[in-house]
């Protein structure tokens, strides 16, 4: 179900959306060789409920912790355990937050040490593929807009988009309506309103858009081994326009990385 919110509605989702973004960007700097990402979600735990809010995931569906943690060839709702990451991985976090009764989610896909050019390029893709898609979130636009947009520029990469997973309407609920695919039609699908609010999640695959599942009931990888990239926002619409609730600039600072790329889709009143 499709639940429009208003201004205060939105600026809840954002001081929920915030706690994530600032969590991950505490994490950027804790993401190196040795650590382990039961280790990772125990800070991320910890920093959650420092900030007032709730850890959106742990217990949601039974899900046994705070992030998900998928490494490599996992896609997405890997398990934190107490295995050490290792320079070359890369690993996926996807970390929700519950606050006023409102649902933040968001992912981005680390680097451990020094990772080869190619899966650089892996993440590179991924990350400008999701702000393809929340440019064409917008009034008049279609969810096929969005899905179109990132599978075209995924697949030109010749990488392979996720199909059984994807995005969705987020709120009051982790998963609203409507539904949000990383693939699409152009012009087909429920048309976007203002109001709406999403989390639009690319998830790409290096090499076969195939996944498999393992026996925990959770873990997504992919079916050739090769590895996965998820990035995440969530977005708004207001004005017509897709304006980001979360941000990445954390964990930007964290890692100093200079970037402009969220500037378009930053409400001028909360620029500064
Ligand atoms: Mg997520
Ligand atoms: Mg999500």
């Amino acid at each position: 179900m499709i639940k429009l919110k208003t201004a205060e509605e939105i600026e809840l989702m954002r001081e929920s959306a915030l706690i994530v973004s600032k969590t991950l960007g505490m994490i950027a700097a804790e993401v190196k060789p040795g650590v382990t990402t039961l280790q990772l979600d125990a800070m991320a735990e910890t920093f959650i409920r420092d900030h007032g809010a709730v850890p959106g995931f742990l217990g949601l569906y039974d899900f046994p912790n705070s992030l998900c943690m998928s490494p490599n060839a996992q896609v997405v709702h890997g398990i934190p355990n107490d295995t050490p990451l290792q320079e070359g991985d890369i690993i996926s976090i996807d970390c929700g937050a519950l606050k006023n009764d409102f649902y933040g989610d968001h992912a981005y896909t680390f680097e451990v040490g020094e990772v080869s050019p190619e899966v650089k390029k892996l993440l590179e893709v991924t990350k400008q593929s999701l702000y393809i898609g929340i440019r064409e979130f917008r009034v008049g636009n279609r969810v096929g807009d969005v899905g179109y947009a990132i599978q075209k520029f995924t697949e030109e990469h010749g990488y392979g988009v996720v199909r059984e997973l994807v995005g969705h309407g987020l709120g009051r609920k982790m998963h609203e309506g409507p539904e949000m695919p990383n693939y699409g039609r152009r012009g087909r699908g429920k048309k976007f309103v203002e109001g709406m609010t999403v989390a639009i999640e690319p998830m790409t695959n290096m090499g076969t858009k195939s996944i498999k599942q393992l026996k925990d009931g959770w873990t997504i990888l992919t079916a050739d081994g090769k590895p996965s990239a998820h990035f995440e926002h969530d977005v708004a619409i207001v004005n017509g326009k897709p304006e980001l609730l979360s941000t990445f600039k954390y964990i930007y600072e964290a890692l100093g990385i200079e970037s402009d790329e969220e500037d378009e889709f930053t409400s001028s009143t909360v620029k500064s």
